[in-house]
């Protein structure tokens, strides 16, 4: 068990194949000590998405391993691995229930204290509490309706209160307003402090507050620096 899994998180001379067997990841070694936030970037098609998706173990190697603190995913239980490693998507999908229930989704026995501390922290209370319904308004009755910026901070919420030791963030290309795209940019400032990182990055204004910058092609690195060195 990895109750407080610290989040060094390694790709271990990793390959990995979909079923038609085409190669998408030749040979693929990432050494990221915890807490350190990546931006990852690069042509469609690059296999960005591949490596999200094996580090949430939608997907295995087809050879080498990926390890979170020295341990191979494989040996993790899914619980451990669901309360180590969360992974953000795009969508940002908002389940049928109240705002309240989908902030506590990776943590069912939040308190309201518990999920209003953590929407506060992303800069969320604010509109959840302008809701018909505050916190128990439902995301899918009239009026509960949330725009595309407010259902990317409900799903930051729902990450911050889940608290895993490695985030994976596939960031929404769609397009913000400005106001909610600076308030998405301060949220995940707060939402990657002491944690480990991937940020599949569309906005110049993520990849500056990163870390280390990975640009990826066919499956392998081409550039790893400081997003300052680009
Ligand atoms: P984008 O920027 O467009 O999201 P990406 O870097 O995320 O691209 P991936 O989605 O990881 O790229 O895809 C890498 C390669 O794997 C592509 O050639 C893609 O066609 C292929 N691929 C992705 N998913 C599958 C799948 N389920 N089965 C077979 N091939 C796939
Ligand atoms: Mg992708």
């Amino acid at each position: 068990a990895l109750p407080d899994a610290r989040g060094h998180l390694l790709f271990d001379d990793v390959q990995f194949a979909y079923g038609n067997g085409r190669v998408i990841l030749p040979d693929f070694t990432l050494d990221m000590p915890a807490g350190q936030t990546i931006a990852l970037v690069g042509t469609t098609g690059a296999g960005k998405s591949t490596l999200a998706k094996l580090v949430s173990r939608f997907y295995d190697p087809t050879r080498g391993s990926v390890q979170l603190d020295g341990v191979d995913l494989r040996e993790l239980s899914s619980s451990d691995l669901r309360r180590a490693i969360v992974m953000v998507t795009q969508e940002a999908y908002l389940f049928s229930g109240t705002v309240a229930d989908n902030i506590a989704l990776g943590k069912p026995d939040a308190t309201l204290d518990e999920i209003q501390a953590a929407a506060r922290a992303v800069g969320a209370d604010g509109f959840i509490r302008a809701l018909p319904d505050g916190y128990d308004t439902d995301v899918n009755k009239r009026g509960g309706r949330v725009s595309a910026g407010q259902r990317q901070l409900i799903s930051f919420a729902r990450a911050f209160l889940a608290d895993p030791a490695v985030l994976i963030l596939d960031e929404a290309t769609a397009s913000l307003d400005i106001p909610s795209e600076r308030q998405i940019q301060e949220a995940l400032q707060t939402l990657l402090a002491d944690r480990t990182a991937i940020i599949i990055a569309h906005r110049l204004s993520t990849v500056a507050i990163a870390d280390r910058v990975l640009v990826m092609e066919h499956g392998r690195i081409i550039e790893d620096d400081a997003p300052d060195a680009l």
